[in-house]
């Protein structure tokens, strides 16, 4: 389905992107990963990839922080495939602290990472995708996007901007081929939310499971994790003609959270 096609997944050397990667993978999409982590691991999961899926499968490591480091992802990626047809702006963090609490350097790293970014590469890619007439682009919010919880001013500012940020590129490439959309998962296992797994499992004094069991039935009806794998079948079907239509929309994956 994606054969020839290019995808630029930032943030895809573990959990959500990862799984994004190995999706569009699949179909013939060859994919440029970046995220942090170490050299050597980072190494093989792209050999792996490219055995398994007999894709051309590069890799980045630019820093979401750095603005020039951005631009220059978005540049090496288009050479490297003749363009950026799918952007899946994915790298994320996370704090959590009361707002009077919350360190100010992490305010800043949260909303450079979460938000900053997905305009950088968004502002970079858009004009190669407007010369393939063709182009995909998909940021990975949250139901965090949508709805608050307490102690994540950062993060769930980040998020809804970044919902928002969907709109406003979905208006402005309507009918050119480009479509703009977000994905708002839920709760799913990575190690993005592991500290908050653990937090829980130390406050009740269980373990690490119903520590996350605990967290599923506060705010996900369905009491089980959104996979990665699930996430990764939604982004396809974005890149599919079937989603042709489908732009500037958020939608949520998240077993009801944000039904209630
Ligand atoms: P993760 O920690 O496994 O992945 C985060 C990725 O971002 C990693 O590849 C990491 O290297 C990269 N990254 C972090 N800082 C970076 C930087 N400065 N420059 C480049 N890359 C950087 O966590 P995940 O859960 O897979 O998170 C992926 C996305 O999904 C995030 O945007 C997160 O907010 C979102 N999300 C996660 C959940 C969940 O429950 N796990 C729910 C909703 C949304």
């Amino acid at each position: 389905m994606l054969k020839g096609k290019s995808a630029l997944i930032t943030g895809s050397t573990s959990g959500i992107g990862l799984g994004i990667a190995r999706a569009l993978a699949g179909q013939g999409c060859n994919i440029m990963l970046n995220g942090l982590g170490d050299q050597l691991r980072i190494e093989c999961l792209r050999s792996d990839l490219e055995e398994e899926f007999g894709v051309n499968v590069r890799y980045h490591g630019a820093d979401m922080t750095r603005p020039v480091e951005i631009e220059n992802l978005v540049e090496v990626t288009s050479a490297a495939f003749g363009g950026v047809d799918i952007l899946v702006n994915n790298a994320g963090i996370q704090h959590t602290a009361k707002v009077e609490d919350f360190p100010q350097e992490r305010w800043a790293a949260i909303i450079a990472i979460n938000l900053s970014a997905s305009f950088y590469t968004i502002h970079h890619a858009v004009p190669h995708m407007r010369r393939a007439s063709w182009g995909r682009i998909i940021n990975i919010a949250s139901v965090h996007g949508l709805v608050a919880s307490a102690n994540k001013a950062a993060y769930v500012a980040a998020k809804h901007g970044l919902v928002g940020l969907t709109k406003v590129v979905a208006l402005e490439t309507a009918g050119s081929g480009i479509t703009s959309n977000a994905i708002c998962p839920g709760w799913t296992r990575t190690e993005l939310i592991e500290p908050q797994i653990a937090a829980r499992a130390r406050e009740l004094g269980v373990d690490i499971e119903a520590g996350g069991r605990s967290m599923l039935a506060e705010k996900q009806p369905s009491q089980q994790f959104v996979s990665i794998e699930q996430l990764g079948q939604l982004a396809l079907f974005l890149c599919s003609s079937g989603a042709d239509q489908i732009t500037g929309t958020a939608i949520p994956i998240d077993g009801g959270w944000t039904a209630q």
